[in-house]
């Protein structure tokens, strides 16, 4: 999965400190990041150094984490929500922030999209939600605080990843909206005052109207894109297969025997992980 980086770990435990001129800097417009794009998929990322004098007093750089010894920060427009004008590092442009499925290597893909889910969450708390005055970054922990007692810590949204398995059969799904538009798993956000396992229940029940049984915890995912945790499950069909499809989320959903699915792991999502367990524990391959 894309958080399995080793021997490499990503430290994410915030301090302040100030860039040096070979610190990675991630730079986030409209949902797409400043990258260089090289062979192979291979992406680099601006250091410190490749940005002018003149524009580094443009940005503030807050530190985000690293990567054993390489350190990323964030490079935040002074002047939000305005767009910041500046010249770009040469031989960087902007990409759509997707291409963190396939860039490599994948820790600084991981880290990027750690970083993407940070941005978001920096750019949406800019103001206090309670008393509406600007909000400042707490010194010693990764918190924003405002002058009248509001804190607010980064924000993850806990959601499932469904495994409904029936015998050798298993239930895959399509979306009917967004840019994934491969076969997939049920999947859906908890609401508040819901375990995950009874997440598990309601998102099945309301995406293909059946009942399940047996709920297995099996591993979960940071999912930066989404700004959420991925807590995946395998369970079994409680009764009668037949699906009824939601068509406001869903544009398919079926059953597939496991020898029918293609091998399909491919290191970086939970999804994919899950779909290539059960046709390996299934067919032995
Ligand atoms: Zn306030």
């Amino acid at each position: 999965m894309i958080q399995d980086i080793g021997p490499r770990h990503l430290f994410n435990e915030y301090h302040e400190e100030k860039p040096s001129e070979g610190d990675t800097c991630f730079l986030f417009r409209d949902g797409q990041i400043l990258a260089a794009s090289g062979e192979e998929n291979r992406m680099e990322y601006p250091r410190y150094r490749d940005f002018r004098e003149e524009d580094r007093k443009k940005f503030h750089f807050v530190y985000l984490l690293r990567v054993d010894e390489r350190k990323c920060f964030l490079a935040v427009g002074r002047n939000l929500p305005e767009e910041v004008q500046f010249t770009q590092p040469s031989g960087f442009s902007f990409f759509p922030v997707n291409i963190f499925r396939k860039a490599m290597p994948k820790y600084m893909a991981f880290a990027a999209v750690t970083a993407w889910h940070l941005n978001v969450w920096y750019r949406d708390n800019q103001f206090c939600g309670r008393c509406g005055k600007r909000m400042k970054p707490d010194h010693r922990e990764r918190m924003m605080r405002c002058s009248c007692g509001n804190m607010v810590y980064p924000r993850i949204s806990p959601a499932v990843i469904v495994a409904v398995t029936d015998g050798s059969r298993i239930l895959l799904t399509k979306y009917a909206y967004g840019n994934y538009h491969h076969y997939a798993l049920v999947a859906g956000f908890t609401e508040i005052g819901e375990t995950l396992e009874q997440t598990v229940s309601r998102e099945v029940m309301e995406e293909v109207g059946l009942k399940v049984k047996n709920i297995r915890y099996y591993k979960s995912q940071p999912w930066g894109l989404s700004g959420s945790l991925l807590a995946g499950f395998f369970c079994d069909l409680d009764g009668d297969g037949t699906i009824t499809l939601q068509e406001e989320e869903l544009k398919e959903a079926e059953w597939f025997e496991a020898a029918d699915l293609t091998p399909q792991a491919d290191g970086i999502s939970l999804t994919r992980e899950m779909m290539a367990k059960f046709r390996a524990d299934h067919t032995g391959e």
